[in-house]
C-alpha cells in the first residue's frame, strides 16, 4: 500500500515538520492542499485514489462524491509493534480506527446519505477523514462532487450554480493546488475544469491539467495536442492517465494492476510514446512533488530567518544576564544547523530532478 504521492520527499518533509512543530507555533510549514475539480464522472476520485495508492473512495459512472470529502493524510513513524498499520478514522466518529479500506468508502456513502439524502441529493458540508499510514506525506487532499448541469433527483434547480460556487470556495485558495480533471472522451476545449480553475487561478500558476480516461477516446483520436497544451496553456502542463474502467470496479481490479494496465498503455500507443513525461500517474505524483518541494524551497529562507532573529533576540537577552545556563539558546542553534542542513539536502534534490523520480 505504498501511496506514490510525495513518496520521495516523505522523509525529509516529515522530519521538517517534526523540527517546526517542536519550535512551536511561530514556526510551521502548511504544504499546499491539493483539490480535484471537474466535471461530474470525469475521474476525479479515480485520480485521488489512484495517487494515494489506496481504494476508499465511491467511484462510478453516476454522482457518487456528493459533499466535499477533506482527506487528511497523516504520516506515522514507522514502528515495529503496530507492523506499519494504515488505518483511517472519521471526524464523525472519533477514535474508531477503520483498518479495512472497503468499509472506509461504506462509510463515506453511509454518511453521504445521512446527511444529503438517498436521491442524488448534494449537501456542502464535509466528511473529514484522516489517515495515518508510515507511507504518507503530512498533506491534505480534498475530493469535490462534481459540476453537474441537469438537476436529477433530490437536487435542487439552480444545482450548477450552488456547485460552482462550492468548488470557488476551495479553489480560490491561494495555496491551493487544483488538479483540473477533464475526460478525453468529451471536448477538452470546453472542459469545465479548466474554465473553474482559470476562474479561480487565472494566471494557471497553481493548476494542473489531468486528462482522463485516454483508453476511450473516439478511434481515430488522440490528445497529444491538448497534452502537449497547445489548445490550452497551461504553466504547470499536462498528465494524461488512464485509471480503471467501470467494468474493472465491478471485477475489484487492484490499484497495482490498473498501474500496470496504464504502464502497457502508454508503451503500445505510438501517439504517447515520444510524451512519456507527461502521461502516466506515477509522472502526475512526480509532478506533485515537484510543485511541493519548489514550495518548500519558497518558504525555507523566510523560516530560517524567522528562527535567526528568535535566536538573536535570545542571544541578547542572555547579555544581558551575564553568563548563563546553557538552555533553549543551545537549542535553537542546534534546529538552525538541522534546517541548513535540509535546506542543502533540498536544493540539490531539485537541481538532481532524477531524485524525484517515483522509479526509487
Ligand atoms: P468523478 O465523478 O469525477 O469522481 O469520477 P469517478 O472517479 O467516480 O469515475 C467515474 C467513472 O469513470 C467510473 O465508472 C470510472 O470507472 C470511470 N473512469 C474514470 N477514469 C477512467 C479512465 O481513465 N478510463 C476509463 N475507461 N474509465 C474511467
Ligand atoms: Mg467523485
Amino acid at each position: 500500500g505504498v501511496g506514490p504521492i510525495g513518496h520521495s520527499v516523505i522523509p525529509i518533509v516529515n522530519k521538517l515538520q517534526d523540527i517546526f512543530a517542536q519550535l512551536g507555533s511561530s514556526s510551521t510549514m502548511d504544504l499546499p492542499q491539493v483539490a480535484v475539480v471537474g466535471s461530474q464522472s470525469s475521474g476525479k476520485s479515480s485520480v485521488l485514489e489512484a495517487l494515494v495508492g489506496r481504494d476508499f473512495l465511491p467511484r462510478g459512472t453516476d454522482i457518487c462524491t456528493r459533499r466535499p470529502l477533506v482527506l487528511q493524510l497523516i504520516h506515522l513513524p514507522r514502528r515495529s509493534e503496530d507492523g506499519g498499520a494504515e488505518w483511517g478514522e472519521f471526524r464523525h466518529l472519533e477514535g474508531q480506527r477503520f483498518y479495512d479500506f472497503s468499509e472506509i468508502r461504506r462509510e463515506i456513502q453511509a454518511e453521504t446519505d445521512r446527511e444529503a439524502g438517498k436521491n442524488k441529493g448534494v449537501s456542502y458540508n464535509q466528511i473529514c477523514l484522516k489517515i495515518f499510514s508510515p507511507n504518507v506525506l503530512n498533506i491534505t487532499l480534498v475530493d469535490l462532487p462534481g459540476i453537474t448541469k441537469v438537476p436529477v433527483g433530490d437536487q435542487p434547480r439552480d444545482i450548477e450554480a450552488s456547485i460552482r460556487t462550492m468548488i470557488l470556495s476551495y479553489i480560490k485558495n491561494k495555496s491551493c493546488i487544483i488538479l483540473a480533471v477533464s475526460p478525453a472522451n468529451a471536448d477538452l476545449a470546453n472542459s469545465d475544469a479548466l474554465q473553474m480553475a482559470r476562474i479561480a487561478d487565472p494566471d494557471g500558476s497553481r493548476t494542473i491539467g489531468v486528462i482522463t480516461k485516454l483508453d476511450i477516446m473516439d478511434r481515430g483520436t488522440d490528445a497529444r495536442n491538448f497534452l502537449l497544451g497547445k489548445v490550452i496553456p497551461l504553466k504547470l502542463g499536462y498528465v494524461g492517465v488512464v485509471n480503471r474502467s467501470q467494468e474493472d470496479i465491478d471485477n475489484n481490479r487492484s490499484i497495482i494492476d490498473a498501474l500496470a494496465f496504464e504502464e502497457r498503455f502508454f508503451r503500445n500507443q505510438p501517439a504517447y510514446q515520444d510524451l512519456s513525461h507527461c502521461c502516466g500517474v506515477p509522472q502526475l505524483a512526480k509532478k506533485l512533488n515537484q510543485i511541493l518541494v519548489q514550495h518548500i524551497m519558497n518558504v525555507l529562507p523566510g523560516l530560517k530567518s524567522r528562527i535567526n532573529a528568535q535566536l538573536v533576540a535570545v542571544a541578547k537577552e542572555y547579555a544581558t544576564y551575564g553568563d548563563v545556563v546553557e538552555s533553549k539558546d543551545g537549542k535553537g542553534v542546534l534546529l538552525l544547523n538541522i534546517l541548513a542542513k535540509y535546506c542543502e539536502a533540498f536544493s540539490s534534490m531539485v537541481e538532481g530532478k532524477n531524485e524525484l523520480s517515483m522509479a526509487e
